[in-house]
């Protein structure tokens, strides 16, 4: 089985990017500069450096995540410094409040030290899978990127997407929107369905701008959480990727992705977002997110992941939850690992440059 990880993991690997380095993009958020010297070029696979033989040998998805951890990385060991503690994990966090750190407390019988180094080792196999990771929400300044994320609400970012450019064409500022007749935008909004609560949503919040930030989007989680619509896993997403405050992302992707690799077990977004902030230094938590969000949505999928291809297999507690025959779990992948079209319609240059397409716009074949 440890074979097939490898063999899998290399052909995943293959169809990762070459990029030349991630280029200067709105969207890129700050400190993601490392990211561009992690190429997938030359990468065989993961498990060449992860002789985990326990973890990926065994179709188990409780496996004690001790025995996933080669003891005693050298490359790693300087960097890893767990969290210190300040308040006791699982501390409810209020809507504007920034997280505080909590304590390291692995949910199996892995030392804190140990899981603190295996998830930075799985965030750092990560980046070299999605070296040209990035918001998948088309977006040119703030306000595209906040009415995106409220948008983005029990939908695809594809089809928010897909539907912006004709918001944005038809009200271009948070004053064209807040006096928009409903019932247009509605019309636009259709296709990103719950269409009435989402145009109530942006009206909403473009109102707020207009009266209370003089029509800037906010750059504090505190101001962004006092906007309709707007909770921390949307002001985060702003805050990281438009203004390069590092924040960590969790969504349905995230919060399954973590659970899976044990990181946490914890329920709750907050304290999920607690739990994982603790385990990494801050200014990596927006590039983490695009991580654990790209893995989730094209490899680590909720019903039936793609082991067998999977990079990061001998890393992960959860292997053999799904598919583990490569040729099999290849058929899964999704979007560019599966060779199709992204889900931005003006993806990044780092993207195309590594062979990822366009989505289509709305109603193309
Ligand atoms: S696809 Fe998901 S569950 Fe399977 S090995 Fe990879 S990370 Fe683990």
């Amino acid at each position: 089985m440890k074979k097939a990880a490898k063999k899998a993991a290399a052909e995943v690997t293959e169809t990762a990017a070459k990029p030349a380095g991630k280029t200067a993009d709105a969207s890129a958020p700050a400190g993601s500069a490392e990211k561009k010297a992690a190429p997938a070029a030359g990468k065989t696979a993961p498990a060449k450096k992860a002789p985990v033989k326990k973890t990926a040998a065994k179709k188990t998805g409780s496996a004690n995540a001790k025995k996933t951890v080669p003891a005693g990385k050298a490359a790693v060991a300087k960097k890893v410094k767990p969290a210190d503690v300040v308040v006791p994990g699982g501390a409810a966090v209020e809507k504007g409040t920034p997280v505080k750190k909590i304590a390291v407390r692995p949910p199996g019988g892995e030392s804190p030290t140990a899981l603190v180094r295996r998830a930075r080792r799985i965030n750092r196999e990560l980046a070299e899978v999605y070296p040209y990771a990035h918001p998948e929400l088309d977006f040119e300044n703030p306000f595209q990127l906040l009415v995106a994320t409220v948008l983005s609400a029990q939908t695809t970012d594809l089809r928010v997407n897909q539907t912006t450019p004709a918001l944005f064409a038809r009200y271009p500022t948070p004053e064209d929107l807040a006096a928009a007749d409903p019932e247009e935008v509605e019309q636009i909004l259709r296709p990103c369905g719950f269409f009435r609560a989402k145009t109530r949503s942006v009206i909403g919040l473009s109102k707020s701008l207009v009266e209370n930030f003089g029509g800037e989007v906010p750059g504090r989680l505190e101001d962004l959480v006092t906007l309709p619509g707007v909770g921390r896993k949307t002001a985060f997403v702003v805050l990281g990727n438009a203004y390069g405050r590092p924040g960590i992302t969790v969504d349905t992707h995230f919060q399954r992705l973590v659970r899976r690799w044990r990181w946490t077990e914890e329920t709750d977004p907050d304290k999920i977002e607690a739990a994982v902030g603790a385990l990494f230094p801050k200014s990596e938590w927006t590039d983490l997110s695009h991580h654990v969000i790209w893995h989730g949505r094209r490899i680590c999928h909720a019903r039936k992941p793609a082991c067998g291809a999977c990079p990061i297999a001998p890393l992960c507690p959860a292997y053999g939850e799904g598919e583990t025959d490569p040729e099999k779990a290849k058929k899964l992948l999704k979007y560019e690992k599966g060779g199709f079209p992204g889900q931005r319609l003006n993806p990044p240059q780092a993207y195309l440059d590594a062979g990822g397409r366009p989505a289509p716009p709305l109603g193309a074949a």
